[in-house]
């Protein structure tokens, strides 16, 4: 069963590889030692990123481990980069519907998504990435390299086909990763898989022919992006003692962030049905949810009704919960928010002080936001 104590043990595991990583985490090899495998618990916060930071920095020196710090600041700085311009997840959104309509009977698509293509290499990652729920992160790069500039298909299908399956699938981390191989993150720059790189990097298990890859593809028209905006205010109101917390798929320990532990809170954890989810991330999520009510001792429940039900039980007027992120988990939470005031159980939202403090940094290039936040880590 999927737990926090078992993300706990995988983090420990991986603590003395640390710093070997900077050097070896780019090959792609069988049984993946030379990478973490932490994400799908990172994705859902059954362990937070500043949880691993602290980790890796009570063993190592921060030189020693910079590289694994930076990319697990990845994953904050994409957050962080679409709080502030949540117009990109609408456009991807919207994109998604016409884009569906005129490509789902297409057959370069339908041979993608079954990988049936004429790339062996390609197909054997699609079957990887259904079968396991995980991918390397250069086979991720490459996978939406040559779905793109290759059988050239639009990359927001590719993002969808990606989230669908990986049991890491985050709104955040997958969109704007795809947008950054596309070349839309960095204007003029994309990302190329090259026959040698994948050759050497996957110890030439995979060794596709030069004219197998389309190497030289243009960088699309720089997009005009809508202004930043603010991060979503939230409420100043420091939850009382013994009120009601909902825990949400973003956030699986937020019990455990400081916001709200020691409160004597009486907890739920929201389970609604996933959309965009293979049967196994429901299942990985079944029981992360179901690790989750019991460690914190409170019920799974799945409509604003059951809310108010404990509320009511547990002589609470209000609930409080930390800001989903943008993507599917905000729209479920703020769909729930707007049951319960209608049922005059208005919701407080927090976010945790590491968000707050990093988030808005992520306003350009990664780099910049690593060296405006590396020294407060
Ligand atoms: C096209 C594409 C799609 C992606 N989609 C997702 C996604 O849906 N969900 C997701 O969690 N990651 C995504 N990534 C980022 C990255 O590939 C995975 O986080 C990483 O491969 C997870 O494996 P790991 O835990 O072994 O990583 P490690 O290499 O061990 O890294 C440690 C941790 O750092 C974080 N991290 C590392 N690299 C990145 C990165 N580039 N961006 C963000 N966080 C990072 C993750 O939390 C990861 O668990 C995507 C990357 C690409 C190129």
């Amino acid at each position: 069963m999927s737990s926090r104590a078992e993300a706990l043990a995988q983090l420990r595991d991986f603590i003395p590889r640390v710093p070997r990583y900077a050097k070896t985490r780019n090959y792609v090899r069988p049984g993946y030692e030379e990478v973490s495998r932490l994400s799908r618990w990172i994705r859902y916060r059954v362990i937070s990123e500043e949880e691993c930071v602290q980790s890796v920095l009570d063993s190592h020196p921060a030189e020693a481990a910079e590289k694994f710090l930076q990319e697990l600041l990845w994953r904050v700085y994409w957050k962080g980069w679409l709080e502030l311009r949540p117009s990109v997840w609408d456009s991807y959104r919207k994109d998604l519907i016409s884009l569906s309509s005129t490509h789902k009977d297409s057959d370069s698509y339908q041979h993608a998504i079954n990988g049936d293509t004429q790339l062996s290499f390609f197909n054997e990652w699609v079957s990887e990435l259904v079968t396991t729920g995980y991918m390397h992160n250069h086979t991720r790069m490459w996978f939406s390299s040559v779905w793109i500039f290759t059988l050239n298909l639009p990359w927001q299908l590719g993002a969808r086909f990606m989230y669908h399956h990986l049991l890491d699938g985050d709104p955040a981390s997958n969109t704007l990763s795809w947008r950054w191989v596309a070349g839309l993150h960095t204007p003029g720059k994309i990302y190329v898989a090259r026959p040698d790189n994948i050759a050497t990097y996957s110890d030439a298990r995979w060794t596709p022919k030069p004219a197998e890859l389309r190497v030289d593809p243009a960088p699309p028209r720089p997009e005009t992006l809508l202004p930043l905006v603010e991060l979503p205010p939230l409420s100043s109101e420091t939850p009382p003692e013994a009120s009601l917390i909902i825990l949400h798929d973003d956030d699986l320990s937020a019990d455990l962030s400081g916001e709200f532990a020691g409160r004597g809170a009486h907890y739920c954890v929201f389970a609604p049905s996933l959309v965009e989810s293979s049967r196994q991330k429901i299942a990985l999520m079944s029981e992360l949810r179901g690790d989750t009510a019991q460690r914190v001792r409170g019920p799974l429940v799945s409509s604003a009704e059951e809310v108010s039900v404990l509320a009511r039980k547990v002589g609470c007027d209000r609930a409080h919960t930390m800001m989903p992120r943008v993507g599917f988990e905000r729209d479920s939470v703020t769909r729930l928010s707007s049951e319960l005031r209608a049922s005059r159980i208005p919701v407080v939202y927090h976010r945790r002080a590491w968000d707050e403090r990093l988030m808005p940094h992520a306003r350009s290039g990664f780099f910049k936001f690593w060296e405006r936040i590396k020294s407060s880590l």
